[in-house]
């Protein structure tokens, strides 16, 4: 199991001993996490990491997952999708079978924690179906500033039940009546996606996906999604390509119930045939956290050409691996770089821009490496899991205080 120790020599001896100082007085006591799955997508991600750790400096970490049937995650799905603006026919049967869900999950998981902390909207109505003892937190990892009204109206009636509402992001903001505490998203240095690899796990994944290295790579890691813009990518592609001779992947694993994602890689497929053939654009579409770690490492430049964001954590895994990112200056970008310090940001429909900068790091990648180092500074001091655990703690800390 993963111990806080295990980060000391990434972090610093300060930053270990602050975590056990935070975590001194919440010594034994319980927290619960739930959310609605064990694997895939960033929250069990961060959870898998998060909890042990919580666990390593004294508390008394636990993890559910809601039980539900394909039906209502389906639900959810478009409840998900129209808190960021979509439209949704919100029936009362889709209330219904929500709501039971999370009543039925209560009938047989006792919840007697001193902290019950839910993760994004599936689960969020259990606060409904419990005798509350403990404080409990909505941890909501969606941009809540534009959802459908109506979807929203119902929400509420669960969210202003509870004690504290954490977002990620000061643009994620609504208005409930109580002020949103804003965690960042981080990675975690320790996992496949992160880790440092060796020369010859390196060698071995390049020959296995027929990865060539003979000419400057620039990748984009990204689901195929309009948002990620990959058609501006190869665009952009082509103006370097005239003046540098180099290679462009895009990668971007994709779930086989996405129609749209399918849709968007058959497109990009079309227009970038021809370069395709040549071998000048490659499109990789496997689902593997150590080809993605070995991309971000071995490309001479990431490029990140997003028209919309979240957080946009391929940035933070590109910057960990100091690879000189260009991205555009939207979203969460912003966040993680300072343009011209440890990164470039331009913006999305700046093509000429983009070229600009990626053809002067091909020509002279030497004089591109402190950029590279001070991005990988930028995570170190602000988005890696330990600061999460900080945060987390800090919050229970509080939470404590105010009773
Ligand atoms: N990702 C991946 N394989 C891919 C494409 C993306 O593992 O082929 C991961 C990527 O490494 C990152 C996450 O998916 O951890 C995407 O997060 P981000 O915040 O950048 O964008 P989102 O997809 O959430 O809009």
């Amino acid at each position: 199991m993963k111990t806080v120790n295990d980060y000391r020599e990434i972090v610093g001896d300060k930053i270990i001993s602050d975590l056990y100082k935070k975590s001194r007085k919440l010594s034994g006591k319980s927290v619960v996490h739930i959310n609605s799955t064990y694997y895939g997508g960033g929250v069990a991600e961060i959870l898998s990491s998060l909890v042990p750790l919580m666990n390593d400096v004294g508390l008394d970490a636990g993890w559910r997952t809601l039980r539900g049937s394909p039906d209502v995650f389906s639900i959810t799905k478009k409840f998900h999708n129209a808190l960021q603006g979509d439209p949704i026919h919100l029936t009362s049967i889709k209330k219904k079978l929500y709501t039971e869900t999370n009543e039925d999950f209560s009938t047989y998981t006792h919840l007697d924690h001193d902290f019950v902390i839910i993760h994004d909207p599936q689960p969020l109505p259990l606060i409904k179906f419990y005798k509350r003892k403990q404080p409990w937190i909505w941890r909501c990892h969606i941009d809540l500033s534009h959802p459908n009204e109506k979807l929203w109206h119902f929400l509420k009636g669960f969210i202003l039940q509870y004690d504290d509402v954490i977002i990620s992001h000061e643009s994620y903001r609504n208005n409930i009546p109580f002020e949103e505490k804003i965690i960042s998203p981080v990675i975690d240095p320790l996992t496949p996606k992160n880790m440092d690899l060796s020369e010859r796990t390196i060698n071995k994944y390049l020959h296995k996906y027929k990865i060539p290295t003979d000419k400057p790579l620039i990748t984009q890691i990204s689901r195929f999604d309009k948002w990620k813009d990959p058609i501006g990518v190869i665009n952009t592609f082509k103006l370097v390509k005239e003046k540098v001779d180099c290679r462009l992947i895009l990668c971007g694993s994709m779930a086989g119930d996405d129609p749209e994602g399918i849709k968007i890689f058959e497109n990009v497929e079309r227009k970038a045939n021809n370069l395709i053939e040549k071998g000048d654009v490659i499109l990789l579409n496997f689902d593997n956290n150590i080809l993605v770690n070995i991309l971000q490492r071995i490309s001479d430049v990431i490029i990140q050409k997003s028209i919309r964001e979240g957080f946009g954590l391929t940035i933070t895994e590109a910057l960990w691996k100091e690879t000189p990112v260009v991205a555009s200056n939207v979203g969460g970008i912003p966040l993680q770089i300072t343009d011209g310090e440890d990164g470039f940001l331009f913006e999305p429909n700046d093509l000429d821009g983009f070229a600009k900068k990626i053809i002067e790091i091909l020509k002279d990648p030497e004089a591109y490496k402190e950029v590279g180092k001070k991005g990988k500074e930028k995570v170190r001091n602000n988005f890696l899991i330990t600061r999460l655990l900080g945060d987390y703690l800090d919050l229970l800390n509080e939470t404590l205080d105010c009773r």
